[in-house]
């Protein structure tokens, strides 16, 4: 390396540096992960206003991500809506929750940050194909991304992955593998294999998915500053970690003068890395058969869970599990209250912001974004919502006025509105 780069990989552990040329995905030296670091001081970046002028998304901000932006792989990812929730905040128990509304990205989840950014640096490398193990999302995200470039792709999948994701990945035309096993099985099989393929892992491991993903943060910053509190669903651990990398840049930048507190959420079937934090533990204890109806986070080894870990510390956040249950009624209640289909495990985001409240944890007073990361589409489960009514009628023979009225619903909407 260089030393007038102004980028390079860094090893988390024993710092080791690497050029951005570097194929692999961990240190050489101590097999840890790796961080894109930028020399901030000569980033040419003192202001938001070169920003201001241009769309709102990922490359938006592509002085602070070192790939080549001239041959971006983009299908106009980011940029997603801030919804401010006020039925929503009453529901929780405080002030005020935005809704980062992530399935608002061209293929329904927050992944398609990551992989404008680690696909682009993948046709730099001038990879052979692409290969990922996922719940879901990220093989519908990759799988788009690849089309959209050009490269041959492989997606590797437990066979409980959610149906709608599972059809995006065949849809873009992806290889499908279905695993007999879990998400962690799938990720060790892409581990052990992806080489002798020779194809390029575009996991949450390759340092170049969570380059794209901290955008997140930079758009929390530019639209509302610092004084809040962040609320992430954690599967693998790098969402959490990602959005923290960008505030942290910012406030390095001297973009921001403060950073929100970063709060991690897990589901109780699938939580090694909040009993970790809430037991002021320092090494993860990973789970065997994790469960949750929250697939996208049904993940009992995150292997960014390092980088989480520094991102709740560093913030002075914490971890919060929350119940099937509690993912259930959040989901519902996002949906009926403010109009927002998101999946399960963006829900969990929403359950673990009511559940401090309850606990005292937090202050009603407080200002929170959730993140939710993925479509309501994405998991269309039928045993998720009972219908408020399902009706069918036999068109000639039965009136729809006599239908409604025998199960009281118009008596029904006009005493609750
Ligand atoms: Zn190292």
């Amino acid at each position: 390396m260089k030393k007038d780069d102004k980028a390079w990989l860094q090893c988390i552990n024993c710092q080791a540096v690497y050029p951005l040329s570097y194929r692999g995905y961990i240190c050489r030296e101590c097999g840890d992960l790796l961080d894109v670091v930028l020399d901030l001081d000569r980033v040419d970046t003192r202001s938001w206003s070169i920003f201001k002028d241009r769309p709102k998304g990922v490359w938006r901000y592509r002085e602070l991500i070192p790939v080549d932006s001239s041959k971006k792989v983009t299908l106009n990812e980011g940029g997603t809506p801030l919804i401010e929730c006020s039925r929503l905040s009453k529901w929780v128990g405080l002030k005020k929750i935005y809704i980062k509304f992530e399935g608002a990205n061209p293929t329904g989840s927050f992944k398609d940050r990551g992989m404008t950014v680690a696909v682009t640096k993948a046709v730099e490398l001038k990879v052979k194909g692409v290969i990922c193990a996922s719940t879901g999302n990220t093989a519908a995200s990759l799988a788009a991304y690849a089309a959209r470039a050009g490269l041959p792709c492989i997606t590797v999948i437990p066979q409980d992955a959610a149906l709608g994701k599972v059809f995006q990945a065949l849809a873009h035309g992806a290889v499908l593998v279905k695993v007999r096993g879990s998400f962690d099985q799938a990720l060790r099989i892409v581990f052990s294999e992806a080489e002798e393929i020779g194809y390029y892992i575009l996991n949450s491991v390759n340092a170049w998915r969570l380059e794209g993903q901290k955008t997140l943060g930079y758009e929390l910053a530019e639209e509302l500053g610092g004084e809040y509190s962040v609320f992430v669903p954690v599967g693998n651990c790098g969402n959490i970690a990602a959005i923290w990398k960008g505030l942290t840049e910012l406030k390095n930048l001297g973009l921001i003068e403060n950073t929100p507190k970063m709060f991690g959420v897990q589901a109780e079937g699938a939580a090694p890395f909040a009993k970790m934090v809430r037991e002021n533990r320092d090494i993860l204890d990973p789970i065997k058969d994790p469960q949750t109806i929250a697939s996208a986070i049904r993940i009992g080894k995150p292997v960014n869970w390092k980088k989480a870990l520094r991102a709740i510390r560093e913030s002075r956040g914490d971890a919060v599990i929350v119940s099937d249950m509690e993912i259930r009624e959040a989901q519902a209640a996002i949906a009926r209250l403010e109009g927002l289909g998101v999946e399960p495990a963006s829900a969990a985001s929403v359950a673990g912001a009511k559940k401090m409240v309850e606990e005292g944890r937090i202050s009603p007073d407080e200002v929170i974004v959730c993140i939710c990361t993925g479509h309501l589409l994405k998991d269309p489960n039928p045993e998720l919502f009972k219908p408020k009514a399902l009706i069918e009628i036999e068109p000639g023979k039965q009136k729809l006025t006599h239908e409604l009225s025998k199960l009281n619903i118009l008596q029904l909407e006009t005493t609750t509105h």
